[in-house]
C-alpha cells in the first residue's frame, strides 16, 4: 500500500532561501554620528501588514478578542509604568528627608536600602513585570512620553549620566568591562555620553539633576525587554525610519510585529485522522495535517514573478498543533516566502520558501520529509526568531478546532 505522499511527484529539493530579516544597521564607523548615514541606510518599508483575511468565522472571533484583550494588556501596561514611576523620581526627595532623623537612624536606613541596591526605583521595577530584565540602575522616568510609536512600540526608559555611569562602574567591579572603556551607542558607535570618563563626579551629578529636572535633555535610551544596553534615542528613531517594528542589535529583541514581503496567497490546512496508511513517518498514531499554499504569478515593482502551488505536513500532536498554528501567523505576517531567486533552478523572480517546511510525509530529512526529530523544534526556533510566539492556547484552538481553516493575505 502506498502512501499518499509516495503518489504525488518524486521529492523535488524544496528552495529554501532563508534572508536575514533582522533590521541589524550597518553601523557607520566613523566616530562622528552621521544621522543622514543611518537614516539612509534603513530599508524601505515593508508591505503593508495584510488586509484582508477570509477564515472561518469561530477563527475570526476569537482573534479578534484575543487582539482586543492585548491591546488592552498593553494600555494597562503601559499606564502602570508611569504611575509605578512617580514615586521612583521621588526617590531623591524621599532621602533627602531622611537626612533629619538622627545619624544612626540614617545609617540603618543607609545599609537597608543598599542591601536593596540602594533604589527605590529597583523596588517599583520589581512590581512592574514591563521591566523585569532592565539593569537596576536604569528608573522609568515620570515624565517620559511615549505616545509616539517608537515610545508606544518600546516602552523605552531615559537613563541619565548617572545611571549609565553607575551601570558603568558595576560592569567594571564585576570585570565585564575594562576600566575606561567607553559606553557606545551600538548604531553609531559613538560614546552615549561624550567625555563620561573625563567629567568629574560633581559634573556627572550636576548633570543628573538637571535631565531629572528637565533642564537638559536625556538623549540615552534603553528600551523595555532589554537589559543593560543603551542607545542614543535618536539613533534608534532614525533606524525604525517607517517601519512598524524594530529589532535591538544587541539582543535581537523585536519591538512591534515584523512583517516581511510575501505576496498576496493563500494558505490552507486540513486534518486527516489517524489512518495506518497515512501518516508522518515517526508519528505512526497520529493523524496529518496538510497544509496548502497557492500563490498566483504577479507582478511586483513593475516586474513578473511567478507563482506556485506547495504542500506541507505536520503529525497531529501537541507540538505540531502549535507549529501549525505558529505558521498561520507567519504566513498572516508576511514571512513564510518571498519573491526570489530559486537555489534549486537559480530561476530570478518567483515565489520561494521563507521558512522551513516538510514537504514529505515519509523519507527523511534529505527529502525534506519525516522522521525527523528536532523539526517541530527547529522550526519554533525558527519562527520564534522572527518574533512570531504564541500568546495564547486559545490561538492553538482557533486554528485546529475544526480540524481544517484557511488565511487569505492581499
Ligand atoms: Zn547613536
Ligand atoms: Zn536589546
Amino acid at each position: 500500500m502506498k502512501t499518499r505522499s509516495e503518489t504525488q511527484t518524486a521529492a523535488k529539493p524544496v528552495d529554501v532561501t532563508i534572508i536575514d530579516t533582522s533590521l541589524k544597521p550597518k553601523a557607520p564607523v566613523n566616530k562622528k554620528r552621521k544621522l543622514d548615514q543611518i537614516s539612509s541606510s534603513v530599508p524601505p518599508a515593508n508591505d503593508p501588514v495584510p488586509k484582508t483575511y477570509k477564515k472561518l468565522k469561530t477563527v475570526d472571533k476569537i482573534k479578534s478578542s484575543a487582539i482586543a484583550s492585548n491591546d488592552a494588556k498593553a494600555t494597562s501596561d503601559q499606564n502602570q509604568h508611569i504611575q509605578s514611576a512617580i514615586p521612583a523620581a521621588k526617590a531623591p526627595k524621599l532621602s533627602r528627608a531622611n537626612s533629619k532623623k538622627n545619624k544612626e537612624e540614617q545609617k540603618q536606613e543607609e545599609n537597608k536600602n543598599d542591601k536593596d541596591q540602594g533604589q527605590l526605583g529597583a523596588l517599583n521595577q520589581k512590581a512592574d513585570q514591563l521591566y523585569k530584565n532592565i539593569s537596576k540602575f536604569f528608573v522609568p522616568k515620570p515624565f517620559t512620553q511615549l505616545n509616539d510609536k517608537f515610545g508606544s512600540l518600546t516602552k523605552y526608559i531615559e537613563v541619565t549620566v548617572l545611571e549609565l555611569l553607575n551601570k558603568v562602574k558595576e560592569e567594571e567591579i564585576n570585570n565585564h568591562r575594562k576600566k575606561g572603556e567607553e559606553e557606545n551607542c551600538p548604531i553609531c558607535m559613538c560614546e552615549l555620553y561624550e567625555n563620561l570618563e573625563k567629567m568629574s563626579e560633581q559634573e556627572i551629578k550636576e548633570m543628573h539633576e538637571k535631565q531629572i529636572k528637565q533642564e537638559l535633555p536625556i538623549e540615552v535610551v534603553v528600551m523595555s525587554k532589554c537589559t543593560d544596553h543603551c542607545y542614543h534615542k535618536e539613533c534608534l528613531v532614525a533606524q525604525m525610519g517607517q517601519q512598524e517594528c524594530i529589532r535591538c542589535a544587541v539582543c535581537s529583541q523585536i519591538y512591534g510585529v515584523l512583517t516581511g514581503g510575501m505576496p498576496k496567497g493563500t494558505m490552507s490546512w486540513k486534518l486527516t485522522p489517524k489512518n495506518k496508511n497515512y501518516y508522518c513517518d515517526g508519528y505512526k498514531d497520529f493523524g496529518v495535517w496538510e497544509i496548502r499554499y497557492d500563490f498566483p504569478d504577479g507582478i511586483r515593482n513593475g516586474v513578473k514573478y511567478q507563482g506556485t502551488r506547495r504542500r506541507a505536513y505536520i503529525p497531529d500532536i501537541p507540538e505540531g498543533r502549535e507549529v501549525l498554528t505558529l505558521l498561520v501567523k507567519s504566513f498572516e505576517r508576511r514571512l513564510s516566502f518571498l519573491v526570489g531567486t530559486s537555489v534549486t533552478t537559480g530561476q530570478q523572480n518567483c515565489v520561494i520558501w521563507n521558512v522551513h517546511h516538510k514537504t514529505n510525509t515519509h523519507g527523511g530529512s534529505s527529502c525534506f520529509g519525516y522522521p525527523d526529530p528536532t523539526y517541530l523544534n527547529r522550526v519554533k526556533l525558527e519562527l520564534a526568531d522572527r518574533g512570531v510566539f504564541l500568546e495564547n492556547i486559545h490561538e492553538v484552538e482557533a486554528v485546529t478546532l475544526n480540524g481544517n481553516g484557511q488565511s487569505y493575505v492581499n
